[in-house]
């Protein structure tokens, strides 16, 4: 196999942003040296003052796939995820039929992904109310972890779970050493408030803000760390979007309790007073709340007390965001960004004085480390996958439907204005992205340790 060297002035490494050659051999770092020490006999790809990044790691995607291939699917996901920088996916268990909650429906994902993907990905379990005995088995195939609600997920095939339910996986899901993501809003608050905008105009956004009140997102996530002090598994929480929370998800952390957490974009550059009444392209759970909170999130992110950047990419079809009908209440919830998740964070994360290092830990190392990935995706260091993004920090471009590659091209984001270009991507020492092109076969493929 031929030695390759990876050059650029700006390759963010784990020591820092430096100068520096990638030495790959095969699909894999050989070691990371400086730009005089490369081989003779080594094939040399310059990219100059262009940033050289760890691909990017989403550990919190819905593909969809196999069962509403009609949203989205392997292509199209890990496609969208190729041109965003995006080299790994970790699928979440629900809105594919079947769920994944049990070991025949990990393998009917596994039929379905076969010979389609462009970046590598894995999947997570779901954790439901009748699936306890199922819970270790799944470990033992191959799920990173898994996944449960708190309040219904907007579908029928997947179950929300109660504290009587918890209590009886949670010894399961300890015993696999696995992360349990925990989508945190409690159904009461957000009934008991529903229930008091029944006659509201629910084309309004703020009608939709108060249908989700922080205290949903703070009362579970209170559920979750006492659980968590109880049974001693890993809990993560996912898409945090109340700053509530942060004081004692920063005591739990004191505390040493297993919490990690993650937010999403929308949540860092959207801002509830600017979403415009009928645009439910914002629509997401939890909401996008008031900019104060989003300035919260930042300070969170700061602290580290939230470590994750994710997607939360959940594509449906155009009719069912109920573009014409502008209605808060029907339109379906979610966000599908995974094609421009990095510019949006940087467009956001340079004005706040962040550098791409943080970027970096945030949006690759961890969410590897969440995923179990660590020693092989999330960094650029020797004997990790050669994983990268070509990333032009200093280009500016505006949001075109061109340049969304999932399935179908809605967002919030478009005619937006954002900060730096991804103009290539590579899987494992090959380029799966090419300045608007997507070159070679569907290389990607499960990720195993
Ligand atoms: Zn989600």
């Amino acid at each position: 196999m031929e030695l390759r060297a990876f050059l650029s002035r700006r390759v963010v490494t784990p020591e820092g942003l430096r100068s520096a050659a990638v030495l790959v051999d095969g699909e894999r770092i050989r070691a990371v040296v400086e730009l005089q020490d490369v081989p003779t006999n080594a094939v040399r790809q310059d990219f100059g003052d262009d940033v050289l990044l760890p691909g990017l790691f989403d550990s919190h995607v819905h593909i969809n796939e196999p069962g509403r291939t009609e949203w989205e699917g392997f292509l199209t996901a890990t496609r969208a995820a190729a041109a965003g920088g995006y080299t790994m996916l970790v699928d979440m268990p629900l809105n594919c039929v079947p769920a994944t909650t049990n070991v025949a429906a990990l393998e009917a994902k596994r039929r379905a992904a076969q010979g389609q993907c462009r970046v590598d990905w894995a999947a997570w379990g779901g954790v439901v109310p009748d699936n306890p005995a199922e819970i270790e088995a799944l470990a033992g195939a191959g799920v990173r972890g898994f996944k449960c609600f708190l309040v219904h997920p907007g579908i029928d095939e997947f179950s929300m779970v109660r504290e009587a339910d918890l209590r009886k996986a949670l010894p399961h899901v300890a015993r696999t050493g696995l992360p349990l993501l925990v989508h945190a809003e409690l159904p009461g608050p957000v009934d008991g408030a529903t229930e008091r905008l029944q006659d509201a105009d629910w084309r309004r956004y703020s009608t939709y803000l108060q249908s989700r009140p922080d205290e949903a997102e703070l009362a579970a996530i209170r559920l979750m760390l006492s659980l968590c002090g109880d049974y001693g598994f890993r809990l993560h929480i996912v898409h945090l979007s109340t700053s509530f929370a942060l004081e004692e998800l920063r005591a739990a952390r004191a505390a040493r309790l297993p919490v990690s957490v993650e937010t999403c974009p929308h949540y860092l550059r959207l801002e509830a007073e600017a979403i415009a009444d009928g645009a439910t392209l914002c629509k997401c759970a939890p909401p996008i709340r008031e900019r104060s909170n989003r300035e919260q999130l930042w300070l969170g992110l700061r602290e580290g007390i939230i470590g994750l950047v994710v997607t939360d990419h959940s594509p449906c079809p155009p009719a069912m965001k109920r573009l014409e009908e502008k209605n808060f209440r029907s339109a379906w919830g979610g966000i599908a960004s995974l094609s421009i998740a990095l510019p949006v964070m940087w467009t956001e994360a340079h004005q706040r004085g962040f550098t791409l290092m943080d970027i970096a830990r945030w949006m690759s190392r961890e969410p590897a480390r969440l995923a179990g990935c660590d020693g092989h995706k999330g960094q650029i260091a020797a004997g990790y996958d050669a994983d990268f993004v070509v990333f032009d920090p200093e280009a500016e471009f505006t949001v075109t439907a061109d340049r969304l590659h999932h399935r179908h091209a809605v967002s919030p984001y478009l005619g937006e204005k954002l900060r730096g270009v991804v103009k290539k991507t590579y899987l494992r020492g090959r380029p799966v992205f090419d300045d608007g092109r997507f070159p070679g076969d569907a290389s990607g493929r499960e990720f195993h340790q």
